[in-house]
């Protein structure tokens, strides 16, 4: 094959067979300059093409690799003699499974994916108790797999870890850290008595091999004559010393990568590698290694590359300069529409006006910095019957097939699922309703073996209830039907699937359900979506195979869950099918890959680039491998103080950032479309519109680009919805949801009339006691509906937090029941009153005593709201009441409240906070002061003379008040202790703290460390 080398390419051919660092920007060519020095060595420097080993990261771009030099070699070399490509890891396996018995390693041991990795974690973390670690959230065994992450990117052993924290002392993070250490200590024995390893062990134990017996590095490196280093910005230290084991002191190496593209670093990726590469892999006469670059790029236009080039330019300042090799056109056009749906019907069209003017569909992607943004965009794309191909397997555990085909293997593995068969009989398929789903889940209580003895009612399954459906009064004749019909299925289903592959399992439920006809009926587009994606879920099954024992398929629903909480399976470059089909992609899987046109959504404030809390800061978090455990030096000058490491972590994270938009950008070959819109969020928007981004705006202000609309600000919509025409899923609302909803709001009895005339009215006042219910434990029902990615706590959320985060975190993060707390309504309506009493609304002799005053039957104090009557507030008119408020912390938090009342007299304020109970010496309080205090400066913006105090006003049991002067000192301290409690949330820190308070816990009952505290 003849391609002529530019001349950047030409000079580093002419180097010959030396050490070379290669920077070569995105689309510069890189795989074929690789591809033409290995030609070159061989034919110009006489290396036998076997002697030349090439690395990279994936199989994939180690086939492509093989494939491309296989091309450029001369004819006259025998096809027979191949370049040695691994990929890192597999390079370290090799060498493993060579010399493995030597460092104690069976060289059969399995490698197991980050998926069994987790699965086997989770086994020895749940096997014994722990005292720092928390056992319920689940984002303790994410922070083990983190630092065991670090560990093997370091070169480390748990036991390190765990050595090295007699010197370090026993502090709170030190404490965690051990604890930490010594579950990834009994993963290492659980892998060794599986006969397992994982990536990081590879590297580590090939090094430490190769450091040990000094002899067999020096006889691997006599087997070659040249190394080529393919993505070499993305290798970690402990890849870099073994490479450097084997291949340091003038052993030709070229390396070629682009830093600019480094986006892993967060999970090992050093950019030092690439930065000291001339130092660590000199030339054979000791010089650093040579440095050369490639700036011409040959894949995209002059309007596409400016853009690269100032985003490039935010994300290392300096760097080089991309240059069009070809003068052709290219577009680079942004959209700001108005909400999220516009924006994906703007993409959509855009799309199918360039496929009406010949680009195919593959030739198109979306390319997305959130997987939360794929839904509308998939939604909006599919009902304009364009073909999508979703490359993200996470992404594609959620596309309706297949969330559908995985319900059918749980219930085949598990009849006791009933969130499952709940999904499957409401699906298309069965279409029951929520009435019917009621009347059979009545039975699960009141029906079992024993359905006589009316006293002792057993409970049963859903498929039991099923079975006995035609027992069910209260079920329709079509209901009925469609439940048999399923019934039959299922048991078909059970009996066929026994000793069948896994693949062959699913073969069958797509065949038993006519999934496959559903999908013949689809359209044309649809239909091959439809098929993409179940092709790709039967290559993920048969794939599969388990890490110990026969595939079954409990096991492989197991790997499913983890995987879809195991980020790490999808970093990977996507594969892609070839077929005519949009590409659905998030950036980082979108690496190495290209297309004529390129979509990227949501470029919007604190989405895209992420907004940025940083690096995690090791000095302050358990699972993050102190600063002087590291090989190498990205982060030697972490600055002691604290509020400077915060920002100096946060550079560094924004940077990575600008770094995944430069790989997005350049990933389009001709057209590159760029938009945003106020509103996001599924049905119901965020509280706030949304801003473009600083990257949104870069590109709008690019001279070259071209204005595709910006939509005027408008209201917030109350919902946003795809329009709906699927037929009513609910027999109840023949029109649908959305049309019962507009009955009851033209007539509120509507509803109970329907549930009346269809027997099912005993149910639905039920549920509407129920949901009253909840009402009532609502705490800030006032306050803004804030969406759930906004940086925003409540005031309330941040006492609680100070007070026991565990309590916080199952308060807000992830809720458990509450009970009903008949104090909290009584103290609402005692403030209700005050608040109607300060408005003049109320005379005092209008109140129910009886109802707000009892704090304890048997308190023979004054009750609450006589001691309010009776106190110096009462008869002064306040000049603020109920007064909401919501203030920016330095970290970009939001706190929100609402102040009972704020005193002024002359330039003298007073903001008091009625209590209801008496006084508390519970610390954590003072923190709602703190936030009112700051509040009260910021908003009401008092001159910096003025005099603020602020009062606890407790009315419970006789008047007692607590008042602060909250002068500047105090308020700056407020600031920053509210700033410590967000960032500590930010951070997933959720640790149990017990104390008096526990007794008044809602969530006592699930709580070990407050039951030891309370003695309950
Ligand atoms: S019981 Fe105590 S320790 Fe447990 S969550 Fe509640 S307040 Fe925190």
């Amino acid at each position: 094959m003849t391609i002529t080398a530019t001349d950047e390419q030409r000079s580093i051919l002419d180097l010959g067979l030396t050490s070379i660092r290669v920077r070569a920007g995105a689309g510069t060519g890189k795989t074929t300059t690789v591809a033409m020095v290995i030609a070159n060595l061989v034919e110009s420097h006489d290396i036998e093409p076997e002697r030349i080993l090439g690395m990279t990261f994936t199989n994939k771009a180690a086939a492509e690799l093989a494939g491309r030099v296989a091309e450029f070699l001369p004819e006259s070399v025998d096809p027979s003699r191949q370049v040695e490509v691994h990929t890192y890891h597999g390079f370290a396996a090799q060498v493993l499974a060579e010399y493995g018995a030597l460092a104690g390693v069976d060289n059969r041991s399995g490698v197991i994916t980050p998926t069994f990795a987790r699965q086997l974690i989770r086994d020895v973390f749940f096997a014994v108790p722990h005292a720092k670690l928390d056992m319920t959230w689940s984002g303790t065994l994410d922070n083990i797999r983190k630092l065991g992450d670090q560990l093997g990117d370091h070169l480390l052993r748990p036991e390190d870890i765990i050595k090295a924290s007699a010197i370090h002392g026993g502090d709170e993070v030190w404490a965690k850290r051990v604890e930490i250490a010594e579950t990834l200590s009994r993963y290492n024995d659980a892998k060794a008595e599986l006969a397992v390893v994982d990536y990081a062990d590879l590297v580590t134990l090939s090094t430490r091999l190769l450091q040990r017996h000094t002899g067999l590095a020096e006889t691997i490196r006599r087997r070659y004559r040249a190394v080529v280093l393919d993505e070499y910005q993305d290798t970690n230290p402990a890849q870099r010393v073994l490479l450097m084991t084997i291949f340091s002191g003038g052993f030709p190496v070229i390396a070629v990568g682009d830093e600019d593209q480094t986006i892993y670093e967060w999970r090992g990726a050093s950019s030092e590698n690439f930065d000291l590469f001339m130092e660590h892999f000199p030339t054979q006469d000791g010089r650093p290694a040579h440095d050369t670059s490639l700036t011409l790029n040959r894949r995209s236009g002059p309007g596409i590359l400016d853009i690269a080039n100032e985003v490039r330019q935010m994300a290392n300042p300096g760097s080089d300069v991309l240059r069009p090799a070809e003068p052709d056109v290219t577009e680079v056009t942004t959209h700001w529409a108005s909400d999220a749906l516009a924006e994906a019907e703007w993409i959509a069209r855009q799309f199918e006006s360039l496929h009406d003017e010949g680009s195919s569909w593959a030739d198109m992607a979306v390319l997305f910095r959130k997987n939360k943004d794929f839904p509308v965009i998939m939604d909006v794309l599919g009902r304009h019957e364009i073909p999508l191909e979703v490359a993200n397997v996470g992404g594609l555990l959620g596309v309706p097939e297949i969330s559908h085909l995985r319900a059918w293997l749980t219930v085949l593995d598990n009849p006791g699922d009933s969130t499952s068969i709940a999904q499957i009989l409401l699906g298309t398929g069965y279409r029951l309703g929520i009435a019917d789903l009621a009347a059979l889940t009545r039975q699960l209580t009141t029906t079992g073996p024993d359905a006589d003895d009316a006293e002792d009612p057993q409970p049963v399954t859903l498929v039991e209830a099923i079975e006995r459906a035609d027992e069910i009064v209260d079920l329709g004749t079509e209901a009925r039907a469609r439940l048999g019909r399923f019934h039959l299925v299922y048991r078909e289903l059970l009996v066929e699937a026994q000793g069948l592959s896994l693949a062959e399992t699913c073969r069958i439920v797509l065949d038993r359900t006519r999934a496959w006809q559903d999908i013949e009926a689809l359209p044309d587009s649809a239909r091959l979506t439809a098929r993409l994606n179940i092709y790709r879920f039967l290559d993920l099954a048969d794939d599969w195979s388990p890490l110990s024992g026969r595939p079954s398929l409990t096991a492989f629903l197991e790997y499913l869950q983890a995987m879809e909480d195991e980020p790490a399976e999808e970093l990977d470059t996507a594969r892609l099918s070839g077929e005519d089909a949009v590409t659905l992609v998030t950036v980082h899987r979108a690496k190495g890959l290209e297309w004529e046109n390129v979509a990227i959504p949501a470029v919007v404030k604190d989405n895209f680039p992420a907004r940025s809390g940083g690096f995690p800061d090791p000095i302050r978090f358990a699972y993050q491998l102190p600063v002087e455990f590291r090989l190498d030096t990205v982060v030697s000058d972490l600055p002691d103080d604290e509020d400077a490491r915060r920002s100096f972590l946060r550079r560094r994270h924004e940077a990575q950032e600008w770094r995944v938009a430069y790989v997005a950008v350049t990933r389009a070959k001709r057209r590159l479309l760029v938009t945003g819109s106020y509103w996001y969020g599924l049905p119901e928007p965020r509280a706030t519109p949304a801003e473009p981004s600083a990257l949104f705006q870069l590109i709008e202000s690019s001279p070259g680009t071209i204005d595709g609309g910006h939509a005027p600000p408008g209201p917030r919509p109350a919902l946003l919805r795809s329009p709906d025409d699927s037929p009513s899923p609910d027999p109840l609302f023949e029109g649908g949801w959305r049309s019962g909803l507009l009955m009851a709001r033209e007539n509120p009895a509507h509803i109970r009339d329907l549930a009346r005339e269809r027997g099912v009215e005993d149910e639905y006042l039920r549920l509407i006691d129920e949901w009253e219910g909840r009402l009532f434990d609502l705490d800030d029902a006032g306050e803004p509906v804030v969406a759930e990615d906004e940086k925003t706590i409540s005031v309330t959320g941040l006492v609680t937090y100070a007070q026991c985060p565990k309590r916080f975190y199952w308060a807000e993060i992830d809720p458990l029941p509450r009970r009903r707390n008949p104090a909290a309504v009584r103290g609402s309506e005692i403030h209700r009153q005050i608040e109607l009493h300060q408005r003049g609304e109320v005379p005092f002799e209008d109140l129910e005593h009886d109802l707000y005053d009892a704090i304890e039957p048997a308190d023979e104090a004054p009750g609450a709201f006589a001691a309010y009557q009776a106190s110096r507030f009462a008869d002064r008119q306040a000049d603020l009441v109920e007064a909401a408020f919501s203030v920016g912390l330095e970290n970009d938090y939001q706190v929100r409240g609402r102040i009972d009342a704020v005193y002024r007299e002359d330039d003298h304020w007073e903001v008091v906070d009625f209590k209801t109970g008496r006084p508390s010496s519970d610390p954590s309080r003072i923190v709602q002061l703190q936030a009112y205090a700051i509040a009260a400066r910021d908003v009401l913006e008092l001159p910096a003379e003025s005099r603020l105090d602020v009062t606890f006003a407790y009315l419970g049991g006789g008047l007692s008040e607590a008042t602060t002067r909250a002068d500047q000192a105090w308020v700056d301290e407020a600031r920053s202790r509210l700033t410590q409690l967000t960032d500590d949330i930010e951070r997933g820190e959720f640790m149990a703290t017990p104390g008096e308070w526990c007794h008044g816990c809602d969530f006592l009952r699930f709580c070990e460390p407050g039951r030891r505290e309370t003695g309950s």
